[in-house]
């Protein structure tokens, strides 16, 4: 039987760069992959294929709406050839997956493909799917198994019409109509892939608010941009049920005052969220506690209950994010190997990667007054940037939340071009502990999008250059 320091279970962002860090620190590794590919959900059918086609679906609209003003003609009709943008979708994930493969033989990480069950707490089995199976020891786990769709109790997943983020990744039309239930990340993203490619898409949220664990001001301006670009938007829907008959799929909501509604399309979304995947690990073998959400339990070194067992990522407590999982994966590798990190859960960034992008860090303002904090508040309009101007990118706007006694910025909520590049300025500043004044005070590079973020740091004292 082959004998490991640290077996990680599960390969997605959280487990492969726990493995990664493992193997740095010096400790024999070997990590289990259920599917044939490695990297998880993020690269195989999440972050970097939405992206692929949120960036195709982009260029795309562009070359519809934009391209006449910059004084670039097309001769003739323009045409979607959505069989060849999936298939430079699936390119795009086959060279990042492959990417993976690579990055364990150069680290002389062990890689198995097939079901990681625990035996005990100390033994792994793996299945593999020709029905073989073997067993390893590891005097430590590190379960990193994600997480999968989430589903309403009365929606029937089809997986043809009525569908998660991983069919969307994969339509073989462009709908008519797409139903979207939930204003979340997927949805929104999703959404706009099919917007942009001709189809009517239609909103429907439970919440009051789109993207509502956002600052409320991105959800606000969010709102008014995709209205602008013909967006149906419906929150406080109480969806009630979704029922395909044939080509059609109908979706039942009762609106804020009970009235129902009805809508009509050919293809429904489904994006309300997604829950922790622990199926098949065979959890009670190695006595791991999990909670009511299948999440499992950890402390702040991220150690399960059984002390040689961590989780990480999508599995365990917090944001669903690829970038909160890599970091997890990290500290747990440190942890190990007897380190003493620490990750600051407050200045994980989150993105949502419409046009234009959103991106958040820090506290927001509903969360500063419900904690009863004393800030300052300054924010800066995109259409005021010559930059903004020249790239025809005028939405959005930056807010910047600072302490009203330090100036301490503790938050930092932008909607525009760029953003998810541009938060990590923020990130930085606040890693830092900067103040307001001492972002207003830094040479930003003329004319960048980021100029925005020294405006509204100069905004938060009320001196503002260019408005
Ligand atoms: P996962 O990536 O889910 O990986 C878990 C892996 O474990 C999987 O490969 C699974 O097959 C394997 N596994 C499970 N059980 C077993 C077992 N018993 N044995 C062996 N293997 C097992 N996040 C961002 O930060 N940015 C984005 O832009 C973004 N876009 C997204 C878009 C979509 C459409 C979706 C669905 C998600 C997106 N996310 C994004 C979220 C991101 O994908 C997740 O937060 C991230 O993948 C979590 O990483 P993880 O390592 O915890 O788990
Ligand atoms: P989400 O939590 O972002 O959004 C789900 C939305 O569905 C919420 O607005 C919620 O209020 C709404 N909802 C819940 N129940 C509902 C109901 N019954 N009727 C109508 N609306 C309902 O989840 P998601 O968009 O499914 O994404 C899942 C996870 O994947 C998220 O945690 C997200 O962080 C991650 N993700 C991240 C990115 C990114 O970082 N850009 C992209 C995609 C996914």
């Amino acid at each position: 039987m082959k004998s490991y320091d640290v077996t990680v279970i599960g390969s997605g962002p959280g487990g492969y760069v726990a493995a990664i860090r493992c193997a740095q620190l010096g400790l024999k590794t070997a990590i289990i992959e259920k599917y044939n590919t490695l990297g998880g959900t993020c690269l195989n059918v999440g972050c970097i294929p939405s992206k692929a086609l949120l960036d195709s679906s982009h260029h795309y609209e562009d070359a519809v709406k934009h391209f006449d003003t910059h004084g670039i003609e097309i001769p003739g009709e323009l045409k979607i050839n959505l069989e060849k943008m999936i298939a430079r979708k699936q390119a795009v994930v086959d060279q990042t997956t492959g990417g993976i493969d690579f990055l364990m033989k150069k680290n002389k990480i062990d890689v198995y493909h097939g079901l990681g069950s625990f035996k005990d707490a100390t033994h792994v089995l793996i299945n593999m799917s020709d029905g073989n199976s073997e067993e390893i020891e590891s005097k430590n786990v590190i379960i990193a198994t994600g997480s999968k769709p989430a589903n309403l109790p009365f929606i029937k997943l089809d997986k043809e019409r009525v569908i998660t983020s991983t069919e969307a990744l994969e339509l073989k039309e462009v709908p008519k109509h797409l139903v979207v239930i939930g204003g979340g990340v997927i949805g929104l993203e999703l959404g706009q892939v099919y917007k942009r490619l001709g189809a009517e898409v239609t909103v429907v949220e439970y919440m009051d608010r789109i993207i509502p664990t956002m600052d409320a001001g991105l959800s606000k301006e969010l709102t008014k941009v995709l209205k602008k670009q013909k967006f149906k938007i419906n929150v406080s829907h109480k969806v009630k049920s979704v029922q395909r008959k044939g080509k059609e799929v109908i979706v039942l909501a009762d609106d804020k005052k009970g009235n129902e509604v009805e809508i009509k399309g050919d293809y429904c979304l489904v994006s309300v969220g997604r829950q922790a995947y622990t199926q098949g690990l065979d959890l009670e073998s190695a006595g791991i506690n999990s909670n009511e959400k299948g999440q499992i339990e950890v402390n702040e070194k991220l150690q399960t209950n059984i002390p040689n067992i961590y989780a990480i990522g999508d599995v365990v407590r917090g944001a669903m994010l690829a970038h909160k999982a890599e970091e997890e994966g990290t500290m747990a590798a440190e942890i190990i190997a007897g380190q003493k990190p620490h990750i600051d859960y407050n200045l994980i960034p989150g993105v949502v990667y419409t046009w234009p992008e959103v991106a958040s860090v820090g506290k927001t303002e509903e969360q500063l007054k419900e904690q009863g904090v004393n800030y300052k508040s300054g924010s800066f309009p995109m259409r005021a940037l010559g930059r903004s101007r020249a790239s025809m990118d005028t939405d959005g706007l930056i807010k910047v939340l600072a302490d009203a006694g330090t100036d301490e910025i503790l938050g930092v909520h932008m909607i525009g071009a760029r953003a998810a590049d541009m938060i990590a300025e923020a990130v930085v500043a606040m890693e830092f502990r900067a103040s307001s004044e001492d972002v207003a005070r830094m040479s930003h590079a003329h004319p960048t999008f980021t100029e925005a973020i020294k405006e509204a740091c100069l905004a938060v004292d009320g001196r503002a250059l260019h408005t």
